[in-house]
């Protein structure tokens, strides 16, 4: 096993959060941003994105202190990304209120030149034009994984399945699964996403776990039921960043290390919901990822 790098492509936003527990503005977020304070616990981290003048210097500063390269967050002229989100009492569904893609309007994604052999890619939820643009920039990435949302699957289906074929791993929740395969049955949507390209498929379910799909079967993991729900945000974020960053660190992966980098991901993404945007992740650490761990592993574990 050789520790690799991964390189995370996506949003770094400013969000505004109706919660059960009241309003949240201008809580930093983005897909970019959870994934990959989720994967540094694990590998090493760079980061490609864009946020305008108005993002704090020391959310870089946390996540370069982090171990995170952010030599490839562009600061463009202009305001950062904006999405607000209203959530159900049981923070079960949610509603987006406004999107305002401001900076992100006019990105076009750059690598700089030391980012663009790195073997582990995860594209987050961008436009799959994006995605497609990051993948022609990279040179010979052994693992390819990416996230979307029922925005491009509605809007872009061509373009997302361009992407598809060439993803090693796609994550995505049960109700984007559903769409894309125009199916409601998980296993049969499963199946016929996974003839669309990608070799693995992981499908998100909320507090009900993970499935993956691959041509070794199905493997399942649940969610570790907190006592504490505040702020569900970035979670399927999170999941994915400590997903890909579990793989990177155990380079290449097999049969066992992606059952085990499914684990942590449950495990890292219940720490997210914790609390408000990043504050649980940016205090996280590893003595509490492995009691995490332990107990989620003992809740389906029947013993001797
Ligand atoms: P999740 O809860 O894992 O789905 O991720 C929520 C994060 O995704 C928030 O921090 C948002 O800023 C970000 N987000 C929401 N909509 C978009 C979009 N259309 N493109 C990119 N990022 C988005």
């Amino acid at each position: 096993m050789t520790p690799q790098p991964l390189l995370i492509v996506g949003s770094m936003a400013f969000d505004d959060l109706d919660l059960p527990s009241g309003p949240a503005r201008d809580v930093v977020g983005g897909s970019a941003t959870y994934a990959a304070l989720a994967a540094t616990q694990f590998s090493a981290v760079r980061i490609v994105a864009v946020v305008g003048e108005d993002f704090p210097q020391t959310t870089l500063d946390d996540l370069e202190r982090r171990g995170v390269d952010v030599s490839g967050i562009e600061r463009a002229p202009g305001k950062t990304f904006r999405w607000a989100g209203r959530y159900a009492d049981n923070l079960a569904s949610r509603t987006t209120l406004d999107t305002q893609l401001n900076v992100f309007a006019d990105f076009k994604p750059k690598l700089p030149p030391a980012f663009v052999d790195t073997p582990y890619l995860f594209l987050g939820n961008i436009h799959p034009a994006l995605q497609l643009d990051v993948l022609s920039q990279v040179k010979g990435a052994r693992f390819v994984a990416a996230d979307t949302m029922n925005f491009w699957i509605e809007g872009e289906r061509k373009l997302l399945g361009a992407v598809l074929e060439k993803l090693d791993l796609l994550v995505i929740n049960d109700e984007e699964l559903r769409q894309l395969a125009q199916l409601h049955n998980l296993r049969l949507a499963a199946k016929k996403v996974l003839a669309m390209g990608p070799k693995r498929l992981i499908v998100k379910r909320g507090e009900y776990g993970a499935l993956l799909f691959d041509a070794e079967g199905t493997f399942f993991v649940p969610a570790f039921p907190l006592e504490e729900e505040i702020d569900p945000t970035g979670a399927g974020d999170t999941f994915a960043g400590a997903l890909l960053g579990a793989l990177a660190q155990s380079d290449p992966p097999d049969r066992r290390t992606f059952r085990r980098a499914l684990h942590l991901a449950s495990t890292v993404a219940s720490f997210c919901v914790e609390a408000v945007g990043t504050r649980r992740l940016l205090s996280l650490d590893s003595d509490a990822i492995k009691q995490r761990q332990a107990d989620l592993r003992s809740l389906v574990h029947p013993g001797d």
